[in-house]
């Protein structure tokens, strides 16, 4: 079957991908990033997504977006854009499905404390967790650890790298030393994941009281759509008028990433995706989209992410990600026995301290410092 009939020359063509570390047999009737989207879905790691925190805690409320409905958002805008550049939807799909799995419990100040937590023993990095799991942690298959990925999903899922970390990847860390390009499924996820986030963030925020309408109206991209639905349908009420708003600003964001980047291509022309490689980012916002959407960006993090309800429970979070860590270290006959590490070597254990603690959901980390801290339950 030919599943590169429709691409571009610059896309990533499944026929020529740089392979899986373990070499395998042809998928038959997928092609090589269907089969790594089916072995994403597949995997513990994708359902462990449903309880960890985007932005509010998974127990918060029944309807806010978790890292799961969020990576489907961003896999469902991602396709979009990917067929309208004629670039591998299946690519785009599996990268997005993936690019949160490293993600630890209660959002960023998870990874952030455990950052601080493993200064001494070589950081802590979720892009680069992602690729752990995928590369190392799932134990799904006979043959090798993790789901031995393709080259082209693998790159994906690394966004950014440290250089440090970068020398020890070898050929999937050359980019971040040679300062070139992924390939241009990579780079669209990237903004796909961006789209989503800055949309469902807004809806979140609104309905969780947290922001309210008239402070959106201090975002320009917001209050120009808001505008326009009034017009379209005067007096629509609530939900519905905010919907329509979101519905439109996706819709101008990708619609502005689409022609930008289209532009782009024709120009540099690439014929391959080694031209893509060595070109400058070709997948991009126009200047006054990109302006507009940092404005935005600014503005969720002073009025939500920094929301004195939401610092609340970072504060919380973090001491909870803290406390297990210090524990497990000075103890680890606490860890269940495949994180305890027999030969005693430190950096080593705090390694798999660090994999156990990232692969908690919010509420089993929760479980896990009262089962481990309250002197209650003993
Ligand atoms: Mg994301």
């Amino acid at each position: 079957m030919d599943f590169d009939a429709r691409l571009a020359p610059y896309a990533a063509h499944s026929s020529k991908s740089r392979g899986r570390t373990h070499i395998e047999p042809p998928a038959g009737s997928r092609s090589e990033f269907q089969r790594d989207r089916d072995r994403i879905i597949h995997s513990t790691a994708f359902r462990r997504l449903e309880y960890k925190t985007q932005v509010f805690l998974n127990h918060e409320g029944d309807l806010f977006r978790t890292r799961l409905t969020h990576s489907i958002e961003v896999a469902q805008i991602g396709r979009t854009l990917a067929r309208s550049l004629q670039l591998n939807e299946d690519l785009v799909e599996a990268t997005a499905l993936a690019h949160d799995l490293g993600h630890t419990p209660f959002g960023h100040v998870g990874q952030d404390v455990l950052n601080e937590c493993m200064k001494d023993y070589g950081g802590f990095e979720h892009n680069l967790q992602s690729l752990r799991v995928v590369d190392e942690l799932e134990e799904h298959y006979g043959a090798f650890d993790g789901l031995n990925l393709t080259f082209e999903t693998r790159e994906g899922i690394l966004k950014h790298c440290s250089v440090n970390n970068a020398r020890q990847l070898g050929e999937l860390g050359r980019r971040f030393l040679e300062r070139s390009q992924p390939s241009l499924e990579a780079q669209l996820t990237n903004l796909a994941d961006e789209i989503a986030y800055n949309n469902h963030d807004i809806d979140d925020g609104l309905r969780s009281g947290l922001l309210t309408m008239a402070q959106m109206e201090e975002v320009e991209l917001f209050a120009r759509h808001r505008r326009m639905v009034e017009t379209q349908y005067p007096g629509l009420p609530g939900r519905r008028a905010l919907y329509e708003t979101i519905r439109l600003m996706i819709t101008a964001m990708t619609a502005d990433l689409v022609e930008t980047s289209a532009a782009l291509l024709k120009e540099a022309a690439p014929q391959s995706i080694d031209d893509v490689r060595a070109a400058p980012p070709l997948i991009r916002f126009s200047p006054e989209m990109r302006a507009e959407t940092t404005a935005l960006k600014r503005f969720l993090y002073a009025n939500l992410y920094r929301h004195f309800q939401v610092n609340r429970m970072r504060v919380k979070a973090s001491r909870i990600v803290r406390e297990l860590f210090e524990a497990f270290m000075t103890d680890p006959v606490l860890l269940p026995p495949d994180y305890q590490v027999a030969s005693g070597d430190t950096l080593q254990q705090a390694r798999k301290i660090a994999d156990y603690i990232a692969g908690m959901t919010d509420r089993y980390a929760i479980k896990e410092h009262r089962r481990i801290f309250s002197l209650d339950s003993l």
